[in-house]
C-alpha cells in the first residue's frame, strides 16, 4: 500500500493554492482510511505544557503575566501562541524594553543619509555594515519580537559575514546552540530580496527578512522543549522541514503580518519557499486548518502602503505600551 507520505514525494507544489489542495486531499484520504488519530499519543511529561502567554490587560482584574521563558522549557506551539498574542496587540502592546528597541529602529528607518545603516545594508557587499553593527541590528529586531524580562533565560544570537560568492544559491545558515551557535551566518554577496519599499532597497529588505527567518529558528532552538514521541513533539513542530515545522510557520506568519505595522515595511520571510525547498523532509503532514491559518499567500496578495504603519496612524511620540515588564 502506498503510504500517505509517499503520495506527494515526487512533486512539490508550485503555488500556495496547490499546496492547500494537496493537504485537503490528503486529509480526505486520511479520514477515509481511518488512520490512527493522534488522540492516543502520549503527552510530554516535562511540565512544559502550561500556557505561557500573558492574559488580559495589565492592571485589570484577571490579568496574568507571561510565564518566565526557560531554556528548552516550553512546547513550541505554546511559544508560537505567545508570540502571536503579543504581536496582535500592535504598537500599543510594546513593553518598555520593546519601546527602546523600537526607537532605535525608527532612528535607522528615518535616516535618509547616503551612509545610513539601511542604505549601507543595501549595497552589494554586505560588509559595508560591520559585524558589530549587524549584531546590534539583530539585537534590536530580537528585542522587538522576542522581549525578555530579568527573570527570563536570555537568547543571544551571534552573526558573521561569509564570502560564499562561489556558491550563489547559498544565502545564509543558522547554527544551533549545540553547534557553537546560536549564530546566523550570511553571505555578504548573495541575496534573495524581491522587492524594495520606500527607502528600504531590495537587497536590504532581503537581508532583514533573512535575519528574521534566522531569529525564529533561534527562538525555538532556545526555548522549545525537545520532547520526542509525544503530542506536539519537537520533531513535528520544530525540526521537520529543516527547522521550518509548524511552530516556525506560525511565528514567521505572525511576524510577516506584524512587520508593516511595526517595522514600517512588508517583509517576505519566504515561508512557502521554506516548504518547497525542504519538501522531501515532511514527516508529519499538517492539517488543512493548520495550513489555512498560516496564510501563506499573505505577502503575495496583500497590498501595502505607508498608512499600514502604526507609526503613520498613531503619530509621533505616542508612548504606547505599559511600562511593566512582559
Ligand atoms: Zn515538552
Ligand atoms: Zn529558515
Amino acid at each position: 500500500m502506498t503510504t500517505l507520505t509517499s503520495l506527494y514525494r515526487e512533486m512539490p507544489p508550485d503555488t500556495t493554492d496547490e499546496f492547500l489542495e494537496m493537504i485537503t486531499e490528503l486529509e480526505g484520504r486520511r479520514k477515509s482510511q481511518r488512520l490512527a488519530e493522534k488522540k492516543n499519543q502520549p503527552v510530554c511529561t516535562h511540565f512544559c505544557g502550561d500556557v505561557i502567554a500573558a492574559e488580559g490587560i495589565s492592571g485589570h482584574p484577571g490579568y496574568r503575566k507571561r510565564a518566565p521563558l526557560r531554556r528548552e522549557g516550553h512546547h513550541a506551539l505554546q511559544l508560537a501562541d505567545e508570540v502571536e498574542s503579543r504581536i496582535s496587540l500592535g504598537k500599543c502592546g510594546l513593553s518598555s524594553q520593546q519601546n527602546v528597541a523600537y526607537k532605535t529602529w525608527k532612528t535607522w528607518r528615518k535616516d535618509n543619509s547616503a551612509d545610513s545603516l539601511l542604505q549601507r545594508l543595501d549595497r552589494d557587499d554586505g560588509r559595508n555594515v560591520t559585524e558589530p553593527e549587524m549584531r546590534k541590528l539583530i539585537n534590536v529586531l530580537s528585542g522587538l519580537l522576542f522581549p525578555t524580562t530579568s527573570i527570563d533565560d536570555k537568547m543571544k544570537v551571534d552573526f558573521e559575514w561569509q564570502d560564499w560568492s562561489e556558491t550563489p544559491q547559498r544565502i545564509a545558515t543558522y547554527y544551533h546552540g549545540n553547534k557553537g551557535g546560536p549564530l546566523i551566518s550570511m553571505c555578504c554577496f548573495n541575496q534573495v530580496g524581491d522587492e524594495g519599499y520606500d527607502n528600504l532597497g531590495i537587497v536590504a529588505s532581503g537581508r532583514i527578512a533573512t535575519i528574521l527567518n534566522g531569529l525564529v529558528h533561534a527562538y525555538l532552538d532556545c526555548y522549545a522543549c525537545r520532547c520526542k514521541g509525544v503530542l506536539g513533539s519537537f520533531e513535528e513542530d520544530v525540526e521537520q522541514l529543516a527547522g521550518h515545522g509548524r511552530a516556525w510557520q506560525r511565528i514567521a506568519g505572525s511576524i510577516e503580518r506584524w512587520s508593516p505595522r511595526i517595522l514600517g515595511y512588508p517583509l517576505d520571510i519566504h515561508r512557502f519557499d521554506s516548504i518547497v525547498l525542504n519538501w522531501y523532509d515532511w514527516k508529519h503532514w499538517p492539517s488543512r486548518r493548520e495550513v489555512e491559518s498560516w496564510q501563506l499567500d499573505y505577502y503575495a496578495t496583500t497590498e501595502f502602503d505607508e498608512s499600514d504603519s502604526d507609526d503613520e496612524k498613531g503619530g509621533e511620540g505616542e508612548g504606547g505600551g505599559e511600562s511593566e515588564e512582559m
